[in-house]
């Protein structure tokens, strides 16, 4: 079970869905651990800074994708959880906690947290990030950013949807046996874009601008939804406090790069 899992990232799970199971060739690990998760989610009541979910659609409130959901209400008067149940095994499991049915007061005290939630995100993502970036392949912005950017892949590692990998073969000591593994990457690692010849984006510009370009443009056409599920965590844990949503911004306020 996955427990305490927020919007986010069950719209990231959906993501991964359709990258590891959606495609021609399904991914077998993955579809053998994904068969039966049962997942609880929690509405999120207090969004950070960083979050900006509420405009990428995916959250606050957990919508889809979960057997459980629950949403916390507390204040100086009263402490509770509303639950609901997304699927067939998260009836029956909630049938064992034998709940009593909400009332009307507890059911408007729920909708009041996730009215209030998307109100208290510290970000937004512009609406037309995809059609801004689809124009903006050879804007000057990817270049300054660049300049602070320190390509260390940490906004990958943390990112619910990065999905990439690459294929090691790992001989033993005496020889006798060689095993191929398939280790995650990251688009920021110069290697991984290596064809022959060399890295095709050997620049940190390029490579900053393949992972936002895909995140919020490309991934559409690839996967039919954005790759990015605004939950901020890239934000979060960049070294040098490059964000997604400023990045996104500033390309629009200037799309021709005239500074
Ligand atoms: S790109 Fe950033 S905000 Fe979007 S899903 Fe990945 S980590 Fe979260
Ligand atoms: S976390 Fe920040 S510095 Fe590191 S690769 Fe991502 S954008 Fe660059």
């Amino acid at each position: 079970a996955f427990i305490g899992m927020r919007a986010c990232e069950l719209a990231a799970i959906d993501v991964q869905d359709r990258v590891f199971l959606g495609q021609a060739v399904q991914d077998r690990g993955y579809a053998a651990r994904r068969r039966d998760l049962f997942m609880v989610a929690v509405s999120c009541a207090e969004p950070g800074g960083t979050c900006f979910c509420a405009s990428m659609d995916t959250g606050p409130r957990a919508r889809k994708g979960f057997d459980l959901a629950l949403t916390e209400v507390i204040d100086a008067t009263q402490h509770f959880l509303v639950a609901e149940a997304g699927s067939d095994a998260g009836r029956a499991m909630l049938d064992r906690l034998e709940p009593r049915p909400a009332s009307d007061t507890e059911q408007t005290a729920a909708e009041r947290v996730w009215a209030e939630a998307p109100e208290k995100m510290g970000r937004q993502m512009p609406g037309d990030a995809r059609e801004v970036l689809n124009r903006a392949f050879e804007h000057p912005r990817w270049e300054e950013t660049a300049e602070r950017c320190l390509s260390c892949s940490n906004c990958t590692l943390v990112c619910p949807t990065c999905f990439c990998s690459q294929v090691e073969e790992v001989p033993d000591l005496e020889g006798q046996r060689t095993e191929r593994v398939r280790r995650w990457d990251s688009c920021f690692n110069q290697e991984h874009s290596h064809l022959v010849g060399g890295p095709h984006r050997e620049s940190v510009a390029a490579r900053y601008r393949q992972w936002i370009t895909h995140k919020l443009a490309t991934w559409h056409d690839q996967f039919g939804t954005s790759g990015c599920v605004g939950c901020g965590r890239c934000i979060t844990w960049c070294p040098v406090g490059i964000d997604i949503t400023e990045e996104v911004t500033a390309v629009r306020r200037d799309p021709e790069g005239r500074g």
